[in-house]
């Protein structure tokens, strides 16, 4: 999916990644140990459930394809094609395989960073009143985080939301954006601070097949954070008209912002949000990246968290 503010693709960068992935001695050759044993082993049964579970944690975490699945119903889908997968032989268990390897260096690589960037993170509140949410675009590296090579949004995230079926929207890539679960949903200020740039009137755009190369960011906010007046935070993709903020106003953690829309150079309707320092203060596409953390966690691909509950919006 390509949900990103102002991305170049970098396709030579992503198969040197692969390469590197598959080529990779770190955790990965251990994990291909246990799943051959469980595949192949007579004996290695007890190794079955474990590496399972590591199999199915890593490509849930890793892939974003896994998006289009109902949450819920991802283990079980996935667990079904390991399973049929071990069984097969030849090319298919070659790429299955293949595909562990890269779901589980990429979980590794995450993961390693994870912990060390949450200490470096700014932390903001959730942006949002109610619902589940998920981090679609996330993390520390670029398996996990499309952004992560551009260097103001290193640690952007991409948000969409899940409905009752636990699903981003109904439909595969559906064209009325009313269908995807986030759309139109209220936006919170995620931290006290000043607003240093406002744009809106940027129109939505046809999910999938039609992007504004001109506004990337369409219809945005830029906030200088007040606990750290060298880092902005900035939130695109809003919903034209619904902004309720200007340029100098100050803002408070909780107040309403603006609603979620699909302006931009965006392929469906989400937030996307990112901290900089540096760089021009009214722009969210300079500076250099600064990670963030909501409700104390660095939120990586396919993380969940709720919303604001009514007793914290008060
Ligand atoms: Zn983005």
């Amino acid at each position: 999916m390509r949900l990103a503010v102002g991305l170049t693709a970098k396709p030579l960068v992503r198969i040197a990644l692969m390469v590197i992935s598959i080529l990779s001695i770190e955790g990965t050759i251990p994990a291909y140990v246990i799943y051959l044993t469980y595949t192949y082993g007579g004996t290695g049964w007890w190794l079955w459930l474990p590496g399972t579970t590591v199999t199915i944690a890593a490509i849930v975490l890793v892939l974003p394809w896994c998006q289009f699945l109902p949450y819920f119903a991802r283990p079980t889908v996935l667990l079904a094609m390991i399973v049929a997968a071990g069984h097969a032989r030849g090319l298919v268990s070659a790429c299955a395989c293949a595909a562990f390897l890269l779901a589980a260096y990429a979980l590794i690589r995450s993961w390693l960073n994870r912990s060390s960037l949450r200490h470096e993170a700014i932390e903001i509140s959730p942006p949002f009143a109610s619902g589940v949410y998920f981090v679609a675009q996330g993390g520390g590296s670029s398996e996990v985080n499309h952004h992560f090579p551009v260097e103001c949004q290193r640690f952007a995230l991409d948000i969409l939301r899940l409905n009752w079926l636990t699903m981003r929207a109904w439909g595969f890539f559906p064209r009325q954006l009313g269908r995807y679960a986030i759309y139109g949903t209220q936006v919170l200020c995620p931290v006290a601070g000043v607003v240093t740039a406002v744009v809106d009137g940027l129109p939505d755009m046809d999910p999938l097949v039609q992007q504004d190369a001109d506004h990337i960011a369409g219809n945005h906010i830029v906030i200088r954070c007040a606990a750290r007046t060298d880092t902005f935070l900035g939130l695109a993709h809003l919903l034209a008209g619904s902004l309720q903020v200007r340029e100098g106003d100050a803002v408070s953690a909780g107040q309403l912002l603006a609603r979620v829309g699909n302006s931009g150079n965006t392929t469906e309707p989400h937030l996307h949000i990112h901290a900089k320092t540096g760089g021009t203060p009214d722009s969210m596409l300079d500076g250099e990246g600064v990670p963030l953390r909501i409700r104390g966690r660095f939120l990586m691909r396919n993380d969940l968290f709720r919303g604001l509950s009514r007793r914290e919006v008060c």
